[in-house]
């Protein structure tokens, strides 16, 4: 489903990533754990084509996608969240997880669609039975996170906690049905119930058979969902393997522990 090589990507002076290879099956679970400063987001940003690389390649789902524009990806079953969360704001949380499914009816009938639009014009009754079935599938994935979300759907997205605000956008990307799912810390600034009820959640998804490439902090958490792990530092892996193996690996316990005595391992900045 996901083939990486020789990702690569400079900021004047710092190499971000440096020659990543990585590779990912349908239905893995793969995390990719590292300090602060690692490169982790910034090979995210690369595969999802909110960047371009300065050299590799990335393969999705069979074709060369390098530097391919994220609405291309998007288009394509590609879906990631952001570690500081990005919703819309001033749009309800129902309009927020719509928007996912709308990038996905692109997906199915591209070419379809302007001339759809146009039928639309003369087919209101139509359009209006599929608007209502994006809703209820839009009101089941809300459900997903209990009664977080689902009472607060007509809500603006700016009134959310924190939490909420990334679990809409957890929401969203799932809207999307993607064939990869990339979340980039969902954890990140939860307390311990909220991550446990985030993992919960992961876990699930898990289950049902998602593609998940997940970023995280949370080792303990790591360590129960993934299938295979990928340790970064400074750009360049530092371990991949099962989660046990790449925990206890010589090179990542010294990167953890150089940075934990900067103060900057668990930060989640
Ligand atoms: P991580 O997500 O693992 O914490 P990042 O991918 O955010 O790490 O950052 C990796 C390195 O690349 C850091 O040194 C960071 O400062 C640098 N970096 C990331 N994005 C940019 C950018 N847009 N411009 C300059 N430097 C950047
Ligand atoms: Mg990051």
């Amino acid at each position: 489903m996901l083939q990486i090589r020789g990702l690569t990507r400079r900021f004047d002076g710092v190499v971000a990533v440096a020659g990543i290879d990585l590779d990912m099956a349908e239905g893995e679970f793969v995390s990719i754990i590292g300090p602060n400063g690692a490169g982790k987001s910034t090979l995210f940003n690369l595969v999802s084509g909110l960047d371009r690389p300065d050299a590799g390649t990335v393969r999705f789902d069979g074709a060369d996608v390098t530097g391919a524009r994220p609405e291309r990806l998007a288009a394509r079953g590609l879906a990631r969240t952001f570690q500081h969360g990005r919703v819309f704001g001033n749009l309800s949380v129902l309009d927020n997880v719509l928007i996912g499914a709308h990038t996905r009816l692109r997906r199915v009938r591209p070419w379809f669609a302007p001339l759809e639009l146009g039928l639309a014009a003369l087919r209101p009754r139509a359009v209006a039975v599929e608007e209502a079935a994006l809703r209820a599938e839009a009101e089941r994935i809300l459900a997903l996170f209990g009664e977080r979300l689902l009472p607060r759907k007509d809500a603006p997205a700016y009134s959310l906690s924190y939490a909420n605000r990334r679990r809409v956008e957890i929401a969203r990307a799932l809207a999307l049905r993607p064939r990869l799912l990339m979340m980039d810390e969902p954890t990140a600034g939860m307390n311990e119930s909220e991550t446990a009820e985030m993992q919960a959640l992961i876990a699930e998804l898990k289950a049902r058979g998602q593609t998940i490439l997940l970023i995280e902090h949370k080792l303990e958490m790591v360590m129960r969902l993934s299938d295979r792990v990928l340790a970064m530092d400074d750009g360049r892996r530092i371990a991949e393997g099962p989660p046990a193996a790449v925990r206890n690996d010589p090179a990542v316990i010294e990167a953890y522990l150089g940075h934990a005595a900067l103060g900057h391992a668990e930060a989640g900045a």
